[in-house]
């Protein structure tokens, strides 16, 4: 998977990325077969999110043969491994959610009601980039354990679909996948305490383009600082398409527009630690908690288990995706060369740099310093895109 989004200057087209997946019940025993990506350009991001199908009609309308999905940042047709299996007519399978992650048990919910499953080994080795094989959000099939079926390990996940969005961050050498196939990600950043950065802004605003996921914005603690700043910042990210809500947790203030901005949606909260998430997300419905540290629970067996992410209902509707792991993760997952895809104004500008491959740092002739010189692109942006560029 690479960026897609060359040539393109709104957000929507920035993110529609379109593959076809084969099915994972197929005729050849364990061969691997090399499926190409489609892209398409004009398919809208997602039309419906899994929950709201899933609440709907439950997982019995869904196609199990072939799904067209979003791929979240790819080359024109990279390819990818996807191992056919044997007939699994035999094998029972449901299809569920996973909506928990707890150590190497995922919680599986298929309408019904909530499985805990483990994970086939076959996934565990396949995924080898990947610290986890499942994420909270995959949409799986899994077979329910006729010896236990109401033990802590009640169910084991047979298959991972194709992912339609994910939020990765860098851990050590391999991806952690934060959230698959979620609608949005919520930037939070605060009018002060901390001061308010763009340029962190700006990192989440390239981890949510490279994972397909639509952001927006939310500056909180207005009633700290309603000054020109906040003014011109709030500015600048709408002249270039994105939605910020400036709130107050403190007052009351741009709740509503929070709330109505996470109705009926999937959302990953993410920002620095301090802006105010876990505040917010209270306001908005009092006894939602984040899970502000790793959460012990009591399984029950009376062992300890780790929540590492899980989805989180809003009485209002929708889901927020309730993870520790979002607030300091790490942008090397998305290659320095695909840093110009992510900055939504910028794109339109490359192709008039004089080298092909303008890293719009040091050039000469680059359409991108022309543009700033223009008053086109703002020069805060550009500081983030070099500082982005120039780490390690
Ligand atoms: P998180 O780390 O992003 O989850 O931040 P918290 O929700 O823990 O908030 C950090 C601090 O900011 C706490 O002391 C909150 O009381 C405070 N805080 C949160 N929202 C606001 C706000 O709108 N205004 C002010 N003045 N303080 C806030
Ligand atoms: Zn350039």
């Amino acid at each position: 998977m690479g960026a897609s989004m060359q040539g393109d200057s709104s957000i929507q087209a920035t993110i529609a990325a379109v593959l076809d997946i084969l099915t994972v019940m197929a005729k050849k025993k364990g061969k691997k077969v090399r499926v190409a990506f489609r892209r398409n350009r004009t398919q809208p991001a997602r039309d419906k999110s899994w929950t709201r199908q899933f609440n709907e009609h439950g997982f019995e309308n869904t196609d199990t043969v072939k799904r067209e999905s979003l791929i979240p940042k790819g080359d024109m047709s990279r390819k990818r491994t996807i191992i056919e299996d044997q007939d699994t007519s035999h094998l029972n399978l449901r299809e569920g959610r996973a909506i928990a992650t707890r150590g190497l048990i995922v919680d599986v919910d298929d309408g019904e009601r909530v499985w805990p499953c483990t994970v086939r080994r076959i996934l565990r080795t396949r995924l080898i980039d990947e610290r986890h094989p499942v994420a909270v959000g995959d949409v799986v099939q899994f077979m329910i354990s006729a010896v236990t079926p109401n033990a802590d390990q009640a169910g084991v996940i047979y298959s991972v679909y194709a992912r339609t969005s994910q939020l990765t961050r860098q851990s050590g050498e391999r991806i952690h996948v934060i959230a698959a196939n979620v609608d949005q990600v919520l930037i939070v950043a605060s009018a002060d305490e901390p001061p308010l950065k763009p340029q962190l802004i700006d990192r989440y605003l390239v981890a949510a383009h490279a994972g397909n996921i639509t952001p927006l914005i939310c500056i909180n603690k207005i009633d700290l600082a309603d000054d020109e700043n906040l003014a011109s910042v709030a500015a600048m990210y709408r002249g270039i398409g994105y939605q910020v809500i400036l709130a107050s947790a403190a007052t009351g203030e741009g709740i509503d527009a929070l709330k109505a901005a996470l109705a009926g949606k999937e959302t990953v909260v993410a920002g620095q630690s301090g802006v105010g998430k876990s505040t917010l997300l209270n306001v908005v419905q009092p006894g939602l908690q984040l899970a502000t540290a790793e959460v012990s629970q009591s399984s029950s067996k009376g062992k300890h288990t780790t929540t590492t992410a899980q989805l989180l209902r809003l009485a209002f509707g929708g889901y927020v995706v309730d993870t520790p792991g979002v607030r300091s993760y790490d942008l090397a997952v998305v290659p320095k060369n695909e840093f110009e895809l992510h900055f939504v104004e910028f794109v339109e500008h490359v192709p008039r740099c004089r080298f092909p491959d303008c890293t719009h740092i040091h050039e000469g002739e680059c359409a991108i310093k022309q543009a700033i010189e223009d008053g086109l692109i703002d020069p805060r942006r550009y500081e983030s895109y070099r500082r982005l560029y120039e780490e390690d």
